[in-house]
């Protein structure tokens, strides 16, 4: 359940995980009924969760556990990290120390806050120096006899009083040991209490010469934070194909993504990716030729219907879908050596194993 838990709240807030998680819990309560479960499966229940990847790795490492780890979990940081797929430092960390009471730390974002702020540690949050820093200091701190309740502490203290813009510092209970407030109240740093570690000129701590403390932030010019990298701008021509089902309800095609890559297994409308600044018209002429290719219908550039533009950011792609419409009617074979394929009604469509984006589409 922790492990779950954890995995789940990478990337998304509690309030959407809560339902996600109950719905899996209810499903899979144990490793040997996750790891019978099948992708497919695990892909409808995470559909609108975002970072699909998730999901999958969780499945495997649970199907890893029982058939070559005899149905035992690793108890340590070490090997849960060393030995199931999807399980980074951090998850690792909180696996073994809620679950296992291993006196390991964990550093997520909240817990560098907190540590940047205490330590009035100034240089980029994401740097490996710092890193490596304050894992160390997380190692050091946890509570030999609670570390599970010690880094759940931790974090939530970034959560509802180490905040991001408006921290509650009077109301802070490690307030006294905290040097980015001393140095908000009296103007000044703590004295460092060893001269020499301070490797002075180069300090890979410290904040850089070029951004020095700014006096109107106090104590939010910690964590400093690089640049974040823009997300790269993609444009992707949809098309929802629609026909008049057996029983008169109107049916989509979809079609499924290859297993790995970004959205790996799930279905969505065909979808090809432009090349930037493509004419409109041209944008038609790709689309046909491709659903030309899926369906055999001699479908016509001048027969799609343009409906209008969803964009749906990823966590590293701005993506615009261009969305096209084209109602057939008539039976449609499907060629069985491309992506499997099928159509479904509305109701099945939401019932599927389809991202958000999809659904904004539809
Ligand atoms: Fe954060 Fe303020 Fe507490 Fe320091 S005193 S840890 S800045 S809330």
């Amino acid at each position: 359940a922790v492990w779950v838990s954890e995995i789940m709240l990478q990337q998304t807030q509690v309030a959407t995980v809560i339902d996600y998680y109950n719905r899996w819990m209810q499903k899979w309560p144990t490793l040997q009924a996750l790891a019978q479960a099948s992708l497919e499966e695990v892909n409808e229940l995470w559909a609108g969760l975002g970072y699909y990847s998730r999901g999958k790795r969780l499945q495997e490492a649970a199907k890893k556990v029982v058939s070559e780890l005899a149905g035992q979990m690793p108890r340590t940081a070490e090997d849960l990290q060393k030995l199931l797929p999807g399980v980074g430092r951090y998850t690792a960390g909180a696996i073994a120390s809620i679950s296992y009471g291993q006196a390991t730390g964990v550093v997520d974002g909240n817990v560098i806050r907190v540590l940047c702020r205490l330590r009035c540690i100034g240089a980029d949050s994401s740097s490996p120096a710092v890193i490596d820093r304050l894992w160390d200091m997380a190692n050091a701190l946890v509570d030999r006899s609670r570390p599970g309740d010690f880094n759940q502490a931790l974090m939530e203290l970034g959560a509802t009083v180490c905040v991001p813009k408006a921290p509650l510092c009077g109301e802070c209970p490690v307030k006294q040991h905290c040097r980015a407030r001393h140095r908000k109240l009296f103007g000044k740093p703590t004295p460092v209490p060893d001269v020499e570690d301070c490797g002075v000129g180069g300090c890979p701590l410290c904040p850089p010469p070029t951004e020095p403390w700014d006096s109107s932030l106090g104590v939010t010019n910690f964590p400093r934070k690089a640049a974040k990298k823009q997300p790269r701008v993609e444009r992707t021509a949809t098309c929802v194909l629609q026909r008049r089902g057996c029983h008169g309800a109107l049916e989509y095609l979809i079609v499924q993504r290859p297993s790995s890559g970004l959205l790996a297994g799930l279905w969505e409308f065909p979808s090809f990716q432009l090349a930037q600044d493509l004419q409109e018209e041209k944008q038609r002429e790709v689309l046909a030729d491709h659903l030309r290719l899926w369906t055999g219908w001699p479908v016509v550039a001048g027969g799609l219907q343009f409906i209008g533009e969803v964009t749906h950011i990823f966590s590293h792609i701005h993506q615009t879908y261009v969305v096209y419409s084209l109602h057939l009617d008539g039976d449609v074979t499907l060629d069985p050596a491309l992506s499997p394929s099928r159509w479904v009604t509305e109701e099945e469509f939401h019932a599927s194993a389809v991202s958000t984006a999809m659904k904004k589409v539809l």
